[in-house]
């Protein structure tokens, strides 16, 4: 052994960053083994952060004083925030970074961790003890480190296979190469996996595009930070710009359809429904004879710009035809051409909540190796892992979020409880319980939790605790300023005179009140901070439906806090179908909530279930009262 450690993590992308950093701040003795340090932070595909559902969890993570958020506010170059005109609910942070600065912020962040060593190498075998667990890694130089908990982000990287028309490279992603020994110890382990896809567009040069003609897409001023604890955005911004494929384009295309890998039949992984090839978005959307395509900047300083809209496994010269058919391109050059890549990927039922393997005790994954994609989705995974990874160190209880404290939480939750069967990618629609979990109260819900569990340091804390302290005086301000509705309509306010005397809290819940006509009321009210004053105005425009949340969400809660134990003989559950049995002792749901998220694990099967366990007299929730 050449040295030990608390936690390994194997991977510097975007999980492995966050789940190196989570570990060191709660507490570990942790190494980080990547590649190369020069890639720690490497945006693979497009440089951007965010977007509906990805900026909510960019929040939490920030919430949660993990790293993303602060690195993107070091490197945006474009902020906008999305659905701006709809509910709370669903508004969604984004913002196009520079890459190079990106990069650089994570390197940053990463080697100024306490605790947290790097090493470059490729670990090529996960080593386990006489028992199956985890006790260190090889890597292919023959170093072993020697450790109990392992955390695995090593990306598109397992048996990653490149595609361009019928070519076929071995590579991680462009210019890397493949892990193929760590696949194999995977499958050996007797994990199920299967193969996904994912694709990136051909990277154009800025100089060769005309784009006088473009329509230009600029960003919000002042632009909007992730991070709470970021004040402004310094970096300079920049617009993007739109185009769009003509006819011309489609025509290119349907007539090479079969030389793309895609549809040539080489490709056998699963491809990202929802972020389509250009080929799958011709083929599928037949009558469309135009798709919008964003032209977004690399980096200030960087001629590269990332065509997003357009990403292909078509031959390099079908690549060059179709781009040229495009409006303001039409002398593009090409400085990459589009891929798509193949990966192995583990089937998430394979792990519990904490991201633990239920087979190898000790190792944790998280990132696109349990089928997700995307840098968010990834982050927040690997926030989690590190952070059990590291409490399973200091022997204490795993921790969880669950589908009513974040968005994190419905993610974990799905992945392990319904596995995927498509590149799995956050979206709002997958949250129940969406006016509770907004982008902005991010910090309400998750910091102090954060803290309980050691991740959130003192300069955070402080931050989140002075908000907390004038969210309360200004929300009891606002219940002390009261008046009559006849006062109101001498104020200027349009209400029902219905003489019920309403607290400025109560107005503010009026769809046409806004905080600044209570201003001119009230002026004391001028001083509440921004951040502040965006809470109260959601949380008293929406106290309605939220009151209802709140009851959905003990309810919820109910089910989640009744735990099963990891030893239940389904077969001896009297009353289950032979196919419920199967399914149950396949996922092991930690709890009956869980059980009853599971295709086709019915209402019945749920009473039957709760009658077993409450006869076998075992402890049902969480601080082990029935
Ligand atoms: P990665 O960011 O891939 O990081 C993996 C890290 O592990 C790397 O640093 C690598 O060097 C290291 N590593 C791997 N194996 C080993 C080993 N054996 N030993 C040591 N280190 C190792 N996402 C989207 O949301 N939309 C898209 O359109 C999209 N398109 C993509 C297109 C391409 C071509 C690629 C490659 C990715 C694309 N992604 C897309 C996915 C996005 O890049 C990933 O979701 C995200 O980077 C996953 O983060 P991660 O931390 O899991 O892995």
């Amino acid at each position: 052994m050449d040295q030990e450690y608390d936690v390994i993590i194997v991977g510097g992308g975007h999980a492995g960053c966050e789940a190196a950093a989570a570990a060191a701040r709660a507490g570990a003795r942790s190494l980080l083994v990547t590649h190369k340090k020069t890639t720690i932070g490497e945006m693979s595909c497009n440089p951007a952060i965010g977007g509906l559902g990805k900026g909510h969890l960019v929040r939490e993570i920030d919430a949660l004083d993990g790293l993303m958020g602060r690195v993107i506010d070091k490197a945006g170059i474009q902020f906008l925030m999305l659905n701006r005109r709809k509910g709370p609910a669903v508004r969604g942070p984004r913002a196009q970074a520079d890459r190079q600065l990106y990069r650089a912020a994570m390197q940053r962040e990463i080697s100024s961790i306490d605790g947290l060593d790097v090493v470059e190498g490729g670990v090529d075998d996960i080593v386990t003890s006489d028992f199956g667990s985890v006790s260190g890694v090889r890597l292919e130089d023959g170093r072993v480190y020697a450790t109990k908990s392992v955390v695995l982000t090593t990306g598109t990287f397992l048996r990653g296979l490149i595609h361009i028309g019928d070519e076929r490279i071995p590579a991680g992603r462009v210019g890397d190469a493949p892990a193929l020994g760590l696949s194999e110890r995977l499958y050996d382990a007797g994990l199920r996996m299967g193969r996904l896809k994912t694709g990136t567009p051909p990277r154009l040069s800025a100089r060769s595009i005309e784009w006088s003609g473009l329509k230009e897409q600029p960003g919000d001023n002042p632009p909007v930070p992730f991070s709470f604890m970021s004040e402004r955005i310094d970096v300079p911004q920049i617009s993007c710009f739109l185009t769009a494929t003509t006819e011309e384009t489609h025509k290119i295309i349907a007539d090479n359809i079969n030389r793309s890998a895609m549809y040539s039949g080489q490709i056998e992984g699963v491809g990202p429904r929802y972020c389509p090839s250009i080929e799958d978005k011709i083929v599928k959307f037949a009558d469309r004879s135009s798709h919008q395509i964003f032209l977004e900047p690399e980096g200030l300083d960087d001629d590269t710009i990332y065509p997003n809209g357009i990403s292909t496994s078509l031959p390099e010269e079908v690549q060059w035809k179709y781009v040229r058919s495009i409006p303001g391109l039409e002398n593009a050059e090409i400085l990459q051409p589009g891929y798509a890549i193949e990966y192995d990927y583990v089937d998430p039922r394979e792990l519990s909540s904490s991201l633990e393997c239920k087979k190898i005790p000790g190792l944790f994954l998280a990132g696109q190796i349990n089928g997700t994609t995307g840098y968010e989705e990834a982050a927040a995974q690997g926030l989690m892992a590190g952070l059990n990874a590291a409490r399973k160190i200091k022997q204490k209880d795993a921790v969880y979020l669950d589908r009513a404290d974040a968005y994190i939480g419905v993610m974990i939750d799905d992945l392990v409880t319904r596995g995927v069967s498509e590149p799995y990618r956050m979206f709002t629609s997958r949250a129940e319980y969406r006016l509770t979990l907004r982008a902005d109260n991010a910090d309400q819900r998750l910091t102090s939790l954060g803290r309980e569990w050691s991740l959130v340091g003192d300069a955070r804390w402080a931050a989140y605790k002075n908000k907390a302290q004038a969210l309360d005086v200004s929300r009891e301000t606002m219940t002390n300023l009261r008046m009559t509705p006849n006062e109101a309509k001498r104020a200027g306010l349009n209400v029902n005179l219905d003489g019920v005397r309403r607290s400025a809290l109560d107005y503010l819940a009026y769809p046409d009140i806004e905080l600044s006509d209570l201003k001119n009321i009230w002026p004391e009210l001028s001083s509440i901070r921004p951040d502040v004053a965006e809470q109260l105005e959601i949380d008293a425009r929406y106290s309605g439906y939220l009151d209802r949340q709140k009851a959905d969400i003990a309810a919820f809660k109910r089910d989640e806090n009744l735990t099963l134990p990891a030893d239940v003989d389904y077969g001896q559950v009297h009353g289950l179908s032979n196919e419920v049995r199967m399914k149950l002792a396949t996922h092991k749901p930690a709890t009956l909530g869980q059980a009853a998220r599971i295709d086709g694990v019915t209402p019945a099967a749920l009473t039957l279930l709760l009658a077993w366990v409450k006869r076998k007299d075992v402890p049902l929730t969480k601080d082990g009262a029935a």
